[in-house]
């Protein structure tokens, strides 16, 4: 326990994973808690007049040790996980928020805000410092602060409830996930299926003890059994299984959850004076209110939706000229899209994954940092790893001073939850005329090394590792004075510029020379599959499009409105997908029940931000593309207005200042095809 609560005496103060217990954690929380709360205790009993400094910086910089506990913490929630550690989540997350809402609704302290606030205009502030204190006052008004004491107590119990709520939202998915199989025992079930994918499932089931093969909910094994399997019984069989997560009216039925997690969200936001959820979320967000989130929306879905049509018209004609499937089905979907992707561009994932060994695309998204930013990474064996799978680097810039630590943890395990995404375990900041480097991790599930062969990615797991990737740079090159305006701690719908844009580089000739090449005879990818790569990249856009802006609609259709009177889960979710719906409804299978981004993740009222980056992602590509994709003038703008700003000024002011114009949608509709 001891080794939490002090600095951590290890290189670079890395987290000091190998000599945590489990156990450790819950007392030195406390403990942490108590510390912080005794900082913040001495900051709002000052008799000292209210300043920027001894109020506003100071509360930046209280409880930086439980803060790196707490991340670490939760980290392993995500990564590394097990029952004990859920066990722990589930009675720390109570208290942690207790203790911020304490913060919140510590009146003392407010005022002493409040007062350095009013006299924000005499105070010679740096822009990010004008940013910090907006920042901590609206912390503060946006959780309670000028309510009554009776609504403030109302408010607390709310977070209270929301923040167990959500994580057992996230718990019951992960164990739906963990606790469906398809067990094959004829091989003939596998017909289609690449060879990698067989031995995949091959090995699993004698991980476990059992003859033939199984195909989880895990993606590496779901994706591969939906895309190539020719049995159209199982495919359907798994992929009501995938789509009923949390919709199995059994104990980890997630319906009830998300009925009270937006009842909840939706009381919260009229008690603090919004109209809903959604409209309290977006006051700090680029898009600032749902109309303008559901107008950009429904302005997409019309540009999108007659080639959309088309595009499904398209592949039930060819399902049905193939096999002779008359109604095309969520199950048809992937496997049919591959099939007339092949016809008409002769590529599939197998074909192209012999050319993207993991390694080889980890050093391409290194070289690709390296020829736009400057960065070198050294692979180390000095710092502790939570789990043997994980690779540690040094980051270096061009004077080899310490840009950033990094952590990548690449396969799936029964602990680590589903998807990619970036976190850090340390933030960058300055303080007493330190520059502080941050620690940042990437987590995926990518298909696995098998006893034949290295794990070999498929294109999508590529254009992954560069997106997580991409949020590691703006983690890493952040430059700010303070942790919370430091890296990706920007507004959401900004957040995934930096990584929607590295994906970029994944499509062009001149960046693809640097790594993909034959795993087995060191040739480089044909450049003629490179320019099929680049074509059958907007395949189905029109649908794909669609797709998303359902899940954004969706979103906004459960925190953008009153849902007090909603019962039905079910039926409230097909209202909201009327307009983009393409495939027949399965009854059997609800996505709100496993929707993790908007009930467990942060992502409510958010989801609509995909989109919205994919408009600034595109004409900021637009713009290194006019004057090369390696242009280090470019790049050294986007590093300086944007990577290294974080959240130190409104979004928009440093997307014009790397840019030079406002953002235009037009570089989008081009690059999906849907105008000309
Ligand atoms: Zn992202």
């Amino acid at each position: 326990m001891k080794i939490l609560q002090n600095t951590f005496k290890t290189p670079y103060q890395t987290a000091p994973f190998q000599s945590i217990k489990n156990e450790d954690f819950k007392p030195a929380i406390i403990k942490l808690i108590e510390e912080t709360k005794a900082e913040i205790e001495a900051i709002s009993k000052s008799e000292n007049f209210p300043t920027f400094k001894n109020t506003i910086e100071a509360l930046e910089f209280a409880g930086q040790q439980l803060d790196r506990v707490t991340s670490i913490f939760f980290n392993l929630n995500s990564a590394e996980t097990n029952e004990e550690i859920q066990k722990i989540a589930q009675d720390i997350s109570p208290l942690l928020t207790e203790f911020s809402n304490d913060i919140t609704l510590n009146e003392k302290l407010f005022a002493r805000i409040k007062e350095v606030y009013n006299q924000k205009e005499q105070l010679d502030l740096t822009e990010e410092q004008k940013t910090l204190l907006d920042k901590k006052y609206k912390s503060f008004s946006r959780n309670g602060a000028n309510l009554s004491e009776e609504k403030k107590e109302q408010l607390r119990a709310i977070d209270k409830k929301l923040a167990s709520l959500k994580l057992k939202f996230g718990e019951n998915v992960l164990a739906e996930t963990n606790a469906f199989e398809m067990h094959i025992t004829n091989k003939e079930d596998l017909d289609g299926l690449p060879e990698g994918a067989i031995e995949a499932a091959q090995q699993l089931a004698e991980s476990k003890g059992k003859e033939g093969w199984l195909i989880t909910l895990d993606y590496p094994s779901y994706i591969p059994f939906m895309t190539y399997a020719k049995n159209r019984a199982l495919r359907k069989k798994l992929s009501i299984a995938f789509g009923s997560k949390g919709f199995n009216n059994n104990d980890l039925d997630n319906q009830n959850n998300v009925l009270e997690i937006a009842k909840l969200r939706y009381q919260r936001a009229n008690l603090l004076g919004y109209k809903t959820h959604a409209n309290f979320v977006l006051e700090e967000r680029m898009a600032q209110t749902p109309e303008k989130v559901e107008r950009f929306l429904n302005d997409l879905l019309d540009k999108a939706k007659p080639a959309a049509e088309r595009e499904f018209a398209n592949l039930q004609n060819f399902a049905k000229e193939l096999d002779g499937i008359d109604h095309l089905e969520k199950w048809d979907g992937a496997y049919y899209s591959e099939k007339l992707k092949q016809k008409l561009f002769n590529l599939d994932d197998e074909k192209l994954k012999p050319y993207f060994k993991l390694e080889n695309v980890i050093d391409g998204a290194f070289k690709v940092a390296n020829k736009l930013f400057g960065l070198t990474f050294k692979e180390i064996d000095t710092i502790d790893k939570y789990h043997p799978d994980v690779l540690t680097y040094e980051v270096l810039d061009e004077n080899d001073n310490l840009v950033s630590i990094f952590h990548a943890d690449f396969f799936p395990r029964a602990g680590k939850r589903n998807g990619a995404w970036m976190t850090s375990y340390k933030p960058q900041f300055v303080q007493n005329g330190v520059n502080e480097r941050p620690h940042v991790s990437i987590v995926c599930n990518f298909t696995k090394p098998t006893k034949t062969k290295p794990s070999l990615l498929t294109f999508n797991e590529v254009t992954t590792l560069f997106h997580e990737f991409g949020h590691a740079l703006h983690g890493m090159l952040a430059n700010t004075t303070y942790p919370s305006l430091s890296g990706t701690s920007v507004y959401w719908d900004f957040v995934e510029l930096p990584s929607q844009i590295l994906e970029n580089w994944c499509y062009e000739k001149e960046a693809l020379e640097l790594y993909a090449t034959h795993y087995e005879t060191g040739e480089l990818i044909p450049m003629d599959l490179v320019e099929k790569i680049k074509e059958s990249a907007t395949f189905n856009e029109g649908m794909q499009t669609l797709r998303q802006i359902s899940f954004g609609l969706l979103d906004m259709h459960w925190h953008g409105i009153n849902p007090t009177e909603v019962t039905d889960v079910k039926a409230h979710e097909k209202e909201a997908f009327k307009d983009t719906q393409l495939y027949p409804d399965v009854a059997e299978n609800c996505m709100s029940t496993a929707f993790s981004h908007i009930f467990q993740g942060g992502y409510s009222s958010g989801y609509y931000s995909y989109k919205w980056a994919e408009v600034l992602d595109a004409d900021a590509f637009d713009y290194f593309k006019q004057n090369g994709i390696f242009n280090r003038d470019i790049a050294l703008k986007f590093k300086d207005n944007v990577l290294s700003k974080g959240g130190t000024e409104n979004p928009l002011i440093l997307y014009k200042r790397f840019r030079g114009q406002d953002p235009k949608p037009e570089a989008l509709l081009k690059r999906a095809g849907l105008i000309k």
